[in-house]
């Protein structure tokens, strides 16, 4: 295969698809402000601090990809609330698995008195994610890539970019997504840990992958290092070094999970899902279902409310 046809050859997949929505900040902060129960536009710039113009924009885009709908809730003054559809109540599983790894490596203290509730068995619950069919706890290490490579033609730009964003006001009262929400909000970031989740390890490999510049690449490495999510392995010379996912790089698998199972269910455009997993402890294609702790029944928007500090904030009941 020659050079230049090599470089019009990506990974397409539903990851890239779901991050085209979800690998941005600002989005994932009005998505948690959502599953707390926020259904109002001056609520959504409180509850997440973003200046007002940013909530308006990524609202407008929620919308217009047909997760949100705007709804009349009074005429006079005509007000308006926001409405999840079922393709944004299909991101449940994503929101579980991201706060299943804040719950796991989150950094801030404060967060420990916000509680899930189930519903169902009335416990305290933790979300956790299994295999679907053998109902065993997720790890990287059980599932094997099936991938194929697709090609990109000329002129079609697989993946957009986006103005870098810094347009958090101040801190959220509330922060579910807090570290996971800079790793998966930065599309970037995304990418090279679902790179190294694949397999594909070395600068070149993943600047090869990503089709990401250089000094981009660099930066989010540097980040990534910083944050003890990837590690470098040992190489003989600097030109060659790798890198591998940390033990809290490799919780973020089930988030990876959420987003491709998400991506596939909901394509965006052209490109079909060209990865196909399969669990190997029970040999099924891999399906993801998020378990309660206390009764290991799956978890469902409609019967896990958010408590902190015993006051309940959602009832996601009326969602959708
Ligand atoms: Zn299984
Ligand atoms: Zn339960």
């Amino acid at each position: 295969m020659s050079q230049n046809t090599d470089k019009q050859i990506h990974r397409a997949s539903s990851v890239w698809t779901a991050l085209e929505i979800v690998g941005d900040k600002p989005t994932l902060l009005l998505l948690e402000s959502y599953w707390l129960g926020i259904r109002r536009f001056s609520d959504f710039c409180t509850q997440t601090g973003l200046l007002k113009t940013v909530v308006s924009d990524r609202l407008k885009k929620l919308i217009a990809v047909g997760c949100l709908q705007k709804k009349t809730y009074s005429t006079k003054p005509l007000r308006y609330e926001y409405r999840g559809t079922e393709k944004l109540l299909g991101m449940y599983p994503l929101a579980l698995s991201m706060l299943y790894w804040e719950y796991q490596w989150g950094q801030r203290p404060e967060k420990i008195n916000l509680q899930l509730t189930h519903k169902n068995c009335r416990n305290i619950s933790t979300p956790i994610p299994k295999c679907l069919a053998c109902r065993a706890p997720l790890h990287s290490r059980d599932v094997d890539w099936v991938i194929e490579r697709v090609e990109i033609q000329d002129g079609v730009k697989p993946y957009s970019r986006r103005r870098k964003s810094n347009l958090v006001l101040k801190q959220r009262q509330i922060a579910l997504f807090d570290e996971i929400a800079d790793v998966i909000g930065d599309r970037w970031s995304a990418l090279i840990i679902r790179c190294l989740f694949t397999r594909l390890n070395s600068f070149q490999a993943i600047q090869q992958d990503t089709q990401m510049a250089t000094n981009v690449l660099s930066e989010r490495l540097r980040l990534l290092l910083a944050k003890q999510i990837i590690a470098k392995t040992k190489q003989l010379s600097s030109r060659h070094m790798r890198y591998k996912l940390t033990q809290k790089g490799q919780d973020i698998y089930p988030v990876m999970l959420a987003l491709m199972e998400w991506g596939s269910r909901w394509p965006t455009d052209h490109l079909d899902p060209t990865i196909s997993l399969v669990h190997r402890p029970c040999g099924c294609r891999l399906k993801m279902r998020i378990a309660c702790s206390a009764c290991d029944q799956e978890l469902l928007p409609k019967e896990v409310t958010f408590t902190l500090d015993g006051t309940s904030l959602s009832d996601t009941e009326s969602a959708g």
